[in-house]
């Protein structure tokens, strides 16, 4: 709870800012201290739909019985927010036998070679045996960058040269994740393709070659996306899952921004849920994210 506090905190103190007039009223709420209240929140990143929504449930609670100031209003606000990242949680479903296969696609500079270091440190701390697959064969240093987090959390690597084809080095890795009765195999894949039709068939290509091997693989594809980008960041992310099956959302760089309110409207509006937040450089800055303690955090 306190490193997701400390990773909001930015995002926190401006809406702490921005609410603070609607939050000290004494009197029962009105129409104007919730049109205020909507604007805030759409100058939040929280999106126009999880607002419109947010503010309609309001609009209707305030008519039935009245909303008595500004802690009740606050009180309230929470639970919507709660609701509106439960509807998209997901329990995590794990393979019934191992490997467990775990795509990582986003677009680069998002913090997806990072992301996949931090996740193979994560699972290896809780003692499980990890395979990494360097697939971005795209990106000039993404292999070395990979195998540098690899060295660090003493987990092997198999790879291929830049320019090579990602699916080869996937089914390398496949069969090694097999043949060493690995129970996790990561997957860095390329970022940069040039249309959605090429990013589709990579990734459909590449999901093929896991599946021929391991029964159900890719288990999860996560989405790296960087809350700093906020809204723009939404339209890229509805590229990949258009063209592959997203399981769900890793949002890196909370740490740096005040745009931490994306976490909503990616629930509403690619009905995902985030399942790790990024909140440093750090191999330990990966947290496994947990809505109540988000929520909890931006609203303190
Ligand atoms: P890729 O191109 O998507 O593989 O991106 P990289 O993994 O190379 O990351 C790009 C930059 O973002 C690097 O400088 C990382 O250290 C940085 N980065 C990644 N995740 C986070 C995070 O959660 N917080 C912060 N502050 N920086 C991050």
């Amino acid at each position: 709870f306190d490193r997701m506090r400390q990773a909001v905190a930015r995002t926190r103190t401006t809406l702490n800012d921005r609410m603070g007039a609607v939050l000290a009223l004494t009197r029962a709420v009105d129409e104007s201290s919730l049109e205020d209240l909507e604007a805030i929140l759409l100058a939040s990143d929280i999106g126009s739909t999880t607002t419109a929504e947010i503010l309609e449930n309001l609009r209707q609670r305030g008519m039935r019985q009245g909303i008595e100031g500004g802690a009740e209003l606050k009180r309230l606000l929470r639970i919507e927010l709660k609701q509106v990242l439960d509807r998209v949680a997901v329990p995590v479903r794990h393979p019934a036998s191992p490997p467990e296969v775990i795509m990582m696609v986003g677009v680069n500079g998002t913090g997806k070679t990072t992301t996949t270091g931090k996740l193979a440190a994560h699972y290896r701390a809780q003692g499980r045996t990890v395979l990494l697959c360097a697939a971005d064969t795209f990106r000039a240093a993404a292999i070395e960058q990979l195998e540098v987090w690899a060295q660090r959390s003493d987990v092997p690597l198999i790879k291929t040269r830049q320019g090579g084809d990602p699916s080869a080095a996937l089914y390398d890795a496949c069969a090694a994740a097999k043949a060493r009765g690995s129970q996790v195999l990561i997957v860095d894949t390329a970022g940069r393709l040039h249309t959605k039709t090429d990013l589709m068939k990579e990734l459909d290509k590449m999901r093929r070659t896991a599946e021929k091997l391991i029964p159900g693989a890719p288990h999860q594809t996560l989405l790296v996306m960087d809350a700093t980008t906020g809204q723009n960041g939404l339209t890229q992310a509805r590229l990949f899952t258009e063209a592959a099956r997203v399981t769900g959302i890793v949002l890196t760089k909370l740490d740096g921004t005040a745009k931490g309110g994306i976490v909503l409207a990616i629930a509403t509006e690619l009905k995902l849920p985030v399942v790790f937040a990024g909140v440093g450089e750090k191999m330990e800055d990966l947290l496994p994210f947990d809505s109540e303690a988000f929520v909890d955090s931006l609203l303190d």
